[in-house]
């Protein structure tokens, strides 16, 4: 087993169990891609085992601060059987949806493994050195625990290069793929709340869809129809999860803006899938900030807006560009709302805190000249965790602001 021995000081963060270890922080010693390796503090004590990756600043993952825990097959099954028991308490399959994160990363004691179910298939992205190294016996397990036979895997992902890991995608588990009457497509239909959804997990982004609004589609569905919201507009719409939330509202003119023209087909199929007159709802291929201000020019309004932008700040380093994009859209979206209308805003930046996205949507509405009342804060559905002790977990904020009356 080889030894990574910090600086002396450097042992506080894993002492508080946060499972990243710095390059900086590393007094010495040195593994292979992904083998587990035995951390200790400058004096020797020990301190957690963790995942050497040698190209990445982040260069140990820890696995494990229990010194007698043996980091084998065994230890990831049991991790893998943790995380779906929470998921089964928090009754998602029962209650909302058959599309369930299962495993959310650092929150599950996994950092790199992020695996998703869509019905009884499972799509999975392997983005750690470590997580790379035990890959096959993570895929057994997550077979034996859930029940599921077909996992796909979707590490085409930019991150991986940070790993030295080149990108991947394909069946990783697929036993009837001999025979073609059986063997099963990338292409899946789920369940969400009082909708369908399909989606496929070989073309979809990330694993295939986002799970992670889906509760705040089911709150969109529910305000539309509280607040008699009649014509809406949802940019970034990707396939139209939250188009069809309005339509299931009662929204009678729905416009889902993408600049994926793919994504946008689906949105479309997905009005027609759910029984919608198709007739209301517009797909718009076209790029959300140039859309927003020629809706302005022509002097539109509308009941409820949606910005659920891509990731403009991928870390904190990038926040001050990534601010100004927000503060952008933001601001063009509160001068498109009508009177009493509703702004859904959304920011997936990890290096965007939730009090910065609330301290720049106020910039946002104060150059608009539009104020309003902040009636909700909102996350990730609870199947994309965040933990006690990462934090920095915490990527996906939101606010659901009511335009005041000017009447
Ligand atoms: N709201 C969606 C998820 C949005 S993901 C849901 O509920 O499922 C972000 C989307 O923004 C992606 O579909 C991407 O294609 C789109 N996108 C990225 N940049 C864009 C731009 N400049 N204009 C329009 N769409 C954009």
């Amino acid at each position: 087993m080889k030894t990574i021995t910090l600086r002396e000081g450097k042992e506080r963060s894993l002492q508080r169990r946060h499972p990243w270890i710095f390059q900086g922080s590393i007094a010495k010693g040195g593994a292979d891609s992904g083998e587990t390796v035995r951390v200790q503090s400058h004096d020797g004590q020990f301190l957690a085992w963790g995942a050497f990756s040698p190209s990445s600043q982040i260069r140990v993952r820890a696995w494990s601060f229990d010194e007698a825990e043996r980091i084998d097959a065994a230890f990831f099954e049991r991790r893998i059987a943790q995380a779906v028991a929470m998921r089964e308490r928090l009754a998602i399959a029962t209650l909302a949806s058959d599309g369930v994160r299962l495993i959310h990363g650092e929150a599950d004691g996994l950092p790199g493994l992020v695996v998703d179910r869509y019905g009884d298939l499972l799509s999975a992205q392997f983005l750690s050195a470590g997580i790379e190294r035990w890959r096959e016996p993570i895929a057994e397990a997550l077979l034996r625990v859930t029940g599921c036979q077909h996992l796909y895997e979707r590490s085409d992902v930019n991150v991986r290069e940070l790993e030295g890991l080149a990108q991947r995608t394909g069946w990783l588990r697929r036993p009837d793929a001999a025979d073609p009457q059986t063997a099963p497509t990338t292409e899946v239909t789920i369940r969400e709340h009082a909708w369908r959804l399909s989606l496929d997990v070989a073309e979809g982004h990330k694993t295939g869809y986002y799970l992670d609004q889906r509760d705040n589609r089911k709150l969109f569905a529910d305000l539309v129809r509280q607040w008699n919201a009649r014509s809406v507009l949802n940019c970034y719409s990707y396939t139209g999860g939250f188009s069809v939330a309005a339509l299931a509202g009662g929204a009678t003119e729905v416009i889902s803006v993408d600049s994926s023209g793919p994504a946008l087909a689906r949105a479309h199929a997905h009005v027609r899938l759910n029984g919608f007159d198709p007739a209301l709802h517009t797909a718009l291929d076209a790029d959300v900030n140039a859309t927003l201000r020629r809706f302005i020019s022509e002097g539109r309004t509308f009941d409820a807006i949606v910005l659920d932008p891509p990731k403009f700040a991928p870390t904190a380093a990038h926040a001050e560009r990534a601010a100004r994009a927000y503060k952008d859209i933001n601001r063009l979206a509160f001068k498109l709302l009508s009177d009493q209308g509703m702004l859904l805003t959304f920011s997936c930046s990890g290096g965007v805190s939730a009090d910065l996205f609330h301290k720049i949507v106020a910039g946002a509405g104060l150059d608009a000249g539009v104020d309003g009342y902040i009636v909700k804060r909102l996350e990730a559905a609870p199947d994309h965790p965040t933990t006690v002790t990462f934090p920095e977990g915490e990527y996906l904020k939101g606010l659901v602001i009511l335009r005041k009356s000017e009447r």
